[in-house]
């Protein structure tokens, strides 16, 4: 029954409270995933357009929460920002990321994979993010330029000095810097000459038109004489269909992930993925 009257968020619409209560029960229900470490990683391909070759994996959070099941990351991400706690959360991807991927690679005979981790606006606020990355290749083994980080156009929106030099520090331990989500921003031309850019990911809201909007296809076919123009590789986002393969594969669109090739996969999945006769 609801309480009125002397109720102390008496202030609030009911609806407001309860969504109030709600991320105060989230907030600390993610702390708590913090300690228990109650997350995990799924690992979608990324694949060479004109061979078919996974060349990497970009790694993407779940959280596995104990009553509520697997939770996507638009659900927790914007909470772990606000509350700082993205930091050792991110800190965790970095490390578990390059471990399962040198893991993989010591295993594998093919060319070495890659592999693709997203940063937060906050984590690269911190001062300490190099010391991290380092940390994180020199415990895994992994090259670091097998390493690329992904950051998305609104966290360059912020460009204070100390962010520019940051990036520049990350970029000298020898990593890969990727612009996530490419085109969805007000000044994404401007980014590419002031960060020291490797790869474009073209947002998936261009790839899902590319096929039936000639503006859309227009867009998409400049973004990617934009990236061989400037030596930079091109990820297309979010192929879902053999048609949007085609267009961006003629275009000569370097590399791409979506449904179409495989879902994020959970580890064990992926390790069927790359060792098929690999039987127990
Ligand atoms: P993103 O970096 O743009 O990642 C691509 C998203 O598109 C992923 O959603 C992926 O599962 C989904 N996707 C891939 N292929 C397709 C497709 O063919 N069709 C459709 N409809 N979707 C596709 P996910 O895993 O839910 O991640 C959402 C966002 O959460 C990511 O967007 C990224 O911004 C953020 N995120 C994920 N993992 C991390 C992380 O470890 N750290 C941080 N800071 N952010 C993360
Ligand atoms: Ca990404
Ligand atoms: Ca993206
Ligand atoms: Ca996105």
């Amino acid at each position: 029954a609801k309480k009125h009257g002397k109720d102390k968020f008496e202030m609030f619409e009911p609806g407001m409270r309860v969504a109030f209560q709600a991320t105060i029960d989230m907030e600390s229900d993610l702390r708590r995933a913090v300690v228990r470490h109650e997350f995990e990683l799924r690992y979608q391909p990324i694949v060479r357009l004109n061979s078919g070759e996974i060349t990497g994996v970009e790694a993407l959070i779940r959280w596995m929460h104990p009553e509520r099941g697997v939770v996507p990351p638009v659900e927790f991400i914007p909470l772990a920002e606000e509350t700082g706690l993205i930091v050792p959360i991110g800190e965790w991807v970095l490390r578990e990321a390059t471990q399962q991927v040198a893991a993989w690679n010591t295993r594998r005979s093919g060319r070495p994979l890659t592999v693709s981790v997203n940063i937060s606006a906050v984590q690269l606020e911190h001062s300490v993010l190099p010391e991290i990355v380092q940390s994180a290749l020199d415990a895994s083994g992994l090259r670091a330029d097998r390493l690329t980080l992904e950051l998305t156009e609104s966290l360059l929106v912020d460009h204070r000095p100390e962010t520019l030099q940051r990036l520049h520090d990350i970029k000298a331990l020898g990593v890969r810097l990727a612009i996530d989500d490419f085109g969805t921003g007000y000044s994404s031309l401007a980014y590419l000459r002031q960060f020291p850019v490797d790869i474009i990911k073209i947002d998936k809201s261009f790839v899902d038109d590319v096929v039936d909007e000639p503006t859309a296809a227009a867009l998409t076919h400049g973004i990617i004489q934009l990236g061989r123009a400037l030596s930079l590789s091109t990820i297309a986002e979010g192929i879902e269909h053999a048609g949007q393969l085609t267009s961006l594969a003629g275009g000569n669109c370097e590399l791409g992930q979506g449904y179409y090739f495989a879902e994020p996969l959970t580890r064990s999945d992926f390790d069927d993925l790359l060792f098929p006769i690999d039987v127990p």
